[in-house]
Formats: structure tokens, C-alpha cells, sequence
């Protein structure tokens, strides 16, 4: 007897016409038809099924401040900071928490069930971190939020910056943060990347460094990351976030770099929207792309997962917490136009980034939570491409989100009059 069983889904592995039978809030059947029973039933109709998306990158302490106190009005980075400077001093508990919460039901309604959030450690006051963990105990019932220490002003270079970063671990956030690329010098950076490997080794806890997020080829802070990762022994526990040098480096260097990468299990987070919008702006023409090598870390076997980073932030004034509009750039901007590549940047937004966050229980597997989202698509491709609605969004088996589909009225005589962008134009067999 099951709870509920989701009847004729397509899956992202290509199975299609699958029954997935639920029980006590786990994944309890998956089956091509189960003759049983249930409390309730969804008909997926040939729609994509799929474990939920998750985002290994976000900054929720900043997500929504767009405007305050004023606009980037350069769309650098570095007037990005300088703004997020301007605001951290006047902004309140509440309002840190109010935002995060509006973007995390926005979050649910798209499906996204896991973010890894950085959270400034900068200022000694340290009001981010604490509204982030109100934040997290929060919003536990429906999204699994993790907080990653994070010193944007520096860990050296911050006045109180390296006090600041350990009470935020004293108070509980869960990860070992880092930007080595924007200490004083490339020393600092150095050093600030062992110290950082040896308070995460010291106190148990992973890692994840803003690492290299440059177009600088000499840049080379995830080298050291590497080989920090290895000597302390958290090989497969330790991210490295942009590695936008990566983009501009030596190809002889690079032969000797991924290797070294793959040695220590790097779990590697490009963020495709904010690389392409923020990298390359002291280039004229050709202008660099800014991206890291995706493929070519994917191929060498590196777990490779894309953050979403920003979403109407000082940063970036875009982005809808769709995972999917991240997928889509970044197959635009790593030329991964091929049926397989296509597949593995879809896992790049799933399955590769619940690994890097080490989720337990995560996937579409007998036995897994019955965490679900019914797309109005009917193959990961077609999702990829169309950016669909979330149908139905599921936690522990029960519906906690829902969408009407997508469908446009025509008013043209001769021609349709209802158009669905996914089950009227897919391809024939
Ligand atoms: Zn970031």
C-alpha cells in the first residue's frame, strides 16, 4: 500500500512511462506499472519526473537588496562589493531574514529544494550570520539551506576579518569559506588558503572557496587549494567556487593543474550566469568568456555543479531562482550542444551538486526521500530548453508547491487555438 503513486513519469536516465509508488515519505516502488493502490495519485502524463534542483552557490544574505541603498550602476563586481559595503553596515536582522524567506518560497516554487548559501562574515557584528541561521532553522521543514562562512572583505584583509570568520563557526554556520584572490597579495592569498584548509581540518568541517573568480591567468589560488586539500586529508570535501582563471590559463599549466584537482576530489562550482555577465571587463575584442573549463574538468572526472550565485543582488540584477536559466547559460557558454552534454549539464543542476553538498537520501533511487518535481516537460532536454513550469513540487512525498502548465492561447483563424511549448512541439519519432 503506498501514499502516493506518480503514474506514467519520464525520468532523467531516458525511462519514460515509469510509476514511482510512495511510501512514509520515501521513494518506495519505481516500476514501469504498480498494480497497487493509493491515497492518492498523480498522472504525469508523460512529463519529466525529477529529484529536485540544487543550488551549490547563493549569497541569500544579499538575494532581493537590489536598489538598496542605490543601484550598481558600473555592473562590475568590484562596484558590487563596494555597494554590498554600502549596505551590510544598515541593514537589519529582519530585513535579512524577510528577503531570504521570500527567496526561498520563490525558490520552491521552481523546484529548489537544496542551496548552499555564503554568508558574509565581514562585519564583526556579524547580524548576516545570524539572521542566515534563523533563516535555516526556518525553512528545514522544506529547503536543506547550508551556510558557508564567508569573509568577502578578506580573511587577512578585513580589519577584525579573521575573529569575525571564527565566531561565525562558533555559531554554528557549517562550512569553511575563502577568497583568496582578493587578499592584499598573491602571498596573502596563499596563506590564507592554508590557514582556512587547516581550521576545516582542525574543526571537521568542509570546505568551499570564491576561488580565482578573475580573467587573471596567474591567478592560481586553487593550486594551492589542491594541494591543501590533499596534505589535510579532506580530499572530496573541499570546493572550489568560479576558478574564472581557469578560463585564461596555460594550457601546459592547466595539463598539470587538473590532475593535481582530481587527486583531491575538487568538487568544482562554475556560476555561468554571473562568469558571463562579470568576467572579461578589461578585455576589448575578442573578449574572454570568463567561464571555467567545464568540459574538460567534467572529462578528467571532476564533479562538476553550477550555482546560481546571484539573484537581484548588488551583483546581478537578473536571475529567478530557476536552475534551469543557469543550465541553459551555461550550455550556451561552455558549447555543450551535444545529446550527452546536454545530459550532463542537467545533472550538473541535480545529482552533481547534492554530491558536492554531500546530501543524503537525495535522488530517484528505492529508498530515497520522496523529494519530487513533476516539469512540464518530457525529457531533460526539452526542460534544458524550454525553462518549463514547475506541475507539482514534492518534500517527503507531500505536494508542497504547484504550477498551472504553461499554455498559450492563439487567436488566429486556421490555427490552433491552445499552444503547449512542450507536448505540441517536441520532436517525432
Ligand atoms: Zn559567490
Amino acid at each position: 500500500m503506498f501514499d502516493l503513486i506518480i503514474r506514467s513519469a519520464n525520468l532523467p536516465d531516458g525511462r519514460k512511462g515509469i510509476d514511482i509508488g510512495i511510501t512514509g515519505g520515501k521513494i518506495s516502488a519505481i516500476d514501469r506499472s504498480i498494480a497497487a493502490q493509493a491515497g492518492e495519485e498523480i498522472d504525469a502524463i508523460g512529463r519529466l519526473v525529477s529529484p529536485p534542483f540544487v543550488d551549490p552557490h547563493f549569497h541569500m544574505d544579499a538575494t532581493l537588496s537590489l536598489g538598496l541603498p542605490r543601484m550598481n550602476v558600473s555592473g562590475t563586481l568590484l562596484e558590487g562589493i563596494a555597494l554590498w559595503g554600502e549596505l551590510r553596515p544598515i541593514v537589519t536582522k529582519e530585513e535579512l531574514v524577510d528577503r531570504a524567506l521570500r527567496y526561498c518560497d520563490l525558490a520552491v516554487t521552481q523546484g529548489l529544494l537544496f542551496i548552499r548559501s555564503h554568508v558574509d562574515t565581514s562585519d564583526p557584528k556579524l547580524v548576516t550570520v545570524e539572521a542566515m541561521i534563523e533563516v535555516r532553522e526556518k525553512v528545514a521543514p522544506y529547503i536543506d539551506l547550508q551556510l558557508v562562512a564567508f569573509p568577502q572583505d578578506g580573511y587577512y584583509r578585513a580589519a577584525d576579518g579573521i575573529s569575525s570568520f571564527n565566531r561565525a563557526l562558533d555559531m554554528g554556520v557549517d562550512i569553511v569559506g575563502g577568497i583568496p584572490h582578493f587578499e592584499r597579495t598573491m602571498g596573502d592569498g596563499t596563506a590564507s588558503v592554508e590557514a582556512l584548509c587547516r581550521i576545516a581540518a582542525d574543526r571537521g568541517l568542509p570546505v568551499d572557496m570564491h576561488c580565482d573568480e578573475t580573467d587573471d591567468p596567474l591567478s592560481r589560488h586553487i593550486e594551492t587549494l589542491a594541494a591543501q586539500t590533499i596534505r589535510f586529508g579532506l580530499q572530496g570535501r573541499v570546493a572550489g567556487s568560479h576558478l574564472t582563471s581557469m578560463h585564461s590559463m596555460d594550457n601546459y599549466y592547466v595539463s598539470k593543474l587538473i590532475p593535481l584537482m582530481a587527486e583531491a576530489r575538487i568538487n568544482v562550482i562554475p556560476n555561468p550566469l554571473i562568469n558571463i555577465m562579470l568576467q572579461g571587463r578589461h578585455d576589448t575584442y575578442p573578449k574572454r568568456r570568463g567561464m571555467t573549463r567545464v568540459r574538460e574538468l567534467m572529462d578528467a572526472g571532476l564533479n562538476v555543479s553550477f550555482g546560481h550565485d546571484c539573484v537581484m543582488d548588488p551583483w546581478y540584477s537578473m536571475g529567478s531562482g530557476d536552475m534551469l536559466e543557469v543550465g541553459h547559460m551555461a550550455i550556451h557558454v561552455a558549447q555543450m550542444a551535444g545529446i550527452d552534454d546536454k545530459k550532463k549539464i542537467f545533472d550538473a543542476l541535480t545529482v552533481n551538486s547534492a554530491k558536492t553538498m554531500g546530501l543524503e537520501g537525495y535522488g530517484l533511487e528505492v529508498g530515497c526521500n520522496a523529494d519530487l518535481v513533476i516539469l512540464q516537460a518530457q525529457d531533460t532536454l526539452e526542460a534544458l530548453r524550454l525553462k518549463p513550469n514547475r506541475l507539482a513540487v514534492l518534500r517527503r512525498g507531500k505536494v508542497i508547491a504547484r504550477s498551472a502548465p504553461r499554455i498559450g492561447e492563439l487567436l488566429l483563424a486556421g490555427r490552433p487555438a491552445r499552444i503547449d511549448s512542450s507536448l505540441d512541439y517536441a520532436p517525432r519519432d
